[in-house]
């Protein structure tokens, strides 16, 4: 295993293609992003092949987009992060992490490549400088010492698994985190720029008025596996008549996380495989 942490990083390579002035921007894009069509097929989940993926690197909004990038900054934020889960939890693999165009799809996630899980991030999403950086990797790397642990992966399951992934990334990233503020934690400052409803109030001040609503939407569907329950709480998706504040999910999971975190030491919680029936009557005791 990796002693260090290992960041393989293609904005900087793509930003460099970008700025020549030569013919050859198309051909030698087209050569680094087929080096990585694996990564290319994993992280955009092949939603975008080869060839689409250089079309959308060379429209001319897009290297905008990456103006700020700065891999030092990147390497310093998830050293820092990997020693406070040293010292937080014991030990702890280091990261390996690949920074890779997401189109807006996400700003961070966790997916296998090579039988391995890795954190794929998109640098060309809004935001993913200064403090939510710090949230990103944070809450990455919190998926990804679990996923190597217990080999469930988070992206996967019904709605309870994914209540407990999700509430444990976003707990261990508030505990690795304490300089910063709730509602950068959540990245509620995100929603209005990426055109998502935000409550009156701001996202935390609704999820807590509303706790009764959330739980009782949630344990009806605990086992459901519906890619539209996934969406409606954890995703930025809305459907017809929905009008709930996105991503309720995470804040849900978070307080039922703090709850157990009262009986299991956190490095106990890294490794739990929950049941359904215990998660069910967490969240009962999380009514106000
Ligand atoms: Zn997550």
């Amino acid at each position: 295993m990796n002693k260090n942490i290992v960041i393989e990083d293609y904005i900087a390579p793509i930003r460099e293609i970008l700025a020549d002035k030569g013919h050859d921007k198309k051909k030698n894009l087209r050569r680094l992003i087929y080096r990585a069509r694996k990564i290319n097929s994993s992280h955009l989940q092949k939603s975008l092949t080869v060839d689409q993926t250089v079309e959308r690197l060379l429209q001319p909004q897009w290297r905008a987009k990456i103006r700020r990038f700065d891999i030092d900054e990147w390497r310093r934020v998830a050293e820092n992060i990997r020693q406070r889960a040293v010292e937080y939890l014991g030990k702890a693999a280091p990261p390996e992490i690949i920074t890779y165009p997401g189109f807006g799809r996400f700003n961070g996630r966790v997916y296998k490549l090579d039988g391995r899980p890795v954190i794929g991030c998109a640098p060309d999403f809004p935001r993913t400088s200064g403090d939510n950086l710090k949230v990103i990797l944070a809450h990455e790397y919190a998926h990804f010492i679990r996923w190597q642990k217990t080999g469930v992966p988070p992206e996967k399951g019904p709605i309870y698994s994914f209540i407990y992934e999700e509430g444990w990334a976003t707990w261990l990233s508030i505990k690795l985190l304490p300089e910063l503020d709730i509602n950068t934690m959540f990245m509620s400052n995100l929603h209005n720029m990426i055109n998502m409803p935000n409550p009156r109030g701001g996202y935390i001040a609704w999820c807590r008025k509303n706790m009764d609503l959330i739980v009782t939407q949630a344990q009806k569907a605990l086992k459901s596996r519906d890619d539209k329950d996934i969406g409606r709480f954890f995703q930025c998706r809305r459907f017809k008549d929905d009008d709930t504040p996105i991503r309720v999910g995470y804040y849900l999971g978070y307080k039922l996380i703090e709850t157990m975190a009262e009986r299991y030491p956190p490095r106990q919680m890294l490794l739990l495989r929950p049941k359904v029936s215990e998660i069910e009557a967490r969240l009962e005791k999380l009514r106000v």
